[in-house]
């Protein structure tokens, strides 16, 4: 089990630190802003070995640049198709990355559709996939199509139950709010209501997201599932194929 910190970064953002066999030597997943990083490897007297982009937002690059300048011999892992300024690596599916301070491989997945070069980086069972899956909800669909953002999330959706979801936002109370107008009677979904809210009265990051549980209460998991499917009905769903109803359901959260 890797140890994984959260770094708060922007408004509601997150960095993620993989700490190494050596601890005191990191990699970083999405550095969306250099300053609360940089305070993290000193606080913590760390060193940095390595960062991994998932898109090229720039709420989750907007480090690099100044971290390279602190930094000029790491490795920047990312995909091509994002043409993000910095990278010295680029990877794609099933590439799989081996870091000498990490115990395990680390695989790469494109789930494109946020973004055409959207990329996961599996790691262990530690899922790093950007904007693209969210606990209890999933990113927008920007430059990709319905169908690759469809394909993406099954991507997931099959990845083994215990694997923990290190998304790119602390979105998961408000999904859960949006989530619970369409599956009220969701028990585990108000249960996981309750979990978040004391987490993050607490101010601790509600993540990482159990797939298990994922499956259970997130509606852009379920969209093939009757709760959901008749309540995208009732608000006007007149589609016949899952990727209909989970561009329907992306759009009713448009506008939530
Ligand atoms: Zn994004």
């Amino acid at each position: 089990m890797p140890t994984i910190a959260a770094i708060p970064v922007l408004t509601d953002n997150y960095s993620w630190a993989i700490h190494g066999i050596d601890a005191t030597r990191i990699i970083i997943v999405d550095p969306g802003e250099a300053k609360p990083i940089l305070n993290y490897l000193a606080k913590n007297n760390l060193k940095l070995d390595a960062i991994l982009l998932t898109h090229h937002h720039w709420d989750h690059t907007g480090g690099v640049q100044s971290l390279l300048s602190h930094f000029p011999d790491i490795a920047i892992y990312g995909s091509k198709l994002d043409e993000i300024p910095g990278i010295t690596h680029f990877i794609k599916e099933n590439e799989v990355i081996i870091l000498e301070n990490l115990s395990a491989p680390i695989h790469i997945l494109a789930i494109p559709g946020h973004t055409l070069g959207h990329i996961a980086f599996l790691y262990e069972n530690a899922l790093f996939c950007g904007d693209t899956l969210f606990s209890v909800g999933m990113g927008k669909i920007f430059e990709g199509t319905a169908t690759q953002m469809y394909a993406s999330i099954e991507k997931i959706k099959n990845l083994p139950p215990h694997t923990l979801i290190y998304c790119g936002h602390e979105y998961t109370l408000a999904n859960i709010r949006f989530a619970q107008t369409l599956d009220p009677d969701n028990t585990k979904l108000s249960f996981r209501k309750s979990e978040v809210e004391k987490l993050i009265s607490k101010n601790l990051p509600s993540l990482p997201a159990l797939l298990r549980t994922e499956l259970e209460i997130n509606p852009f998991l379920r969209c093939d599932k009757k709760p959901i499917l008749s309540a995208l009905k009732n608000k006007g769903y007149t589609g016949d194929h899952a990727i209909a109803a989970l561009l329907f359901l992306r759009e009713l959260k448009n506008k939530f």
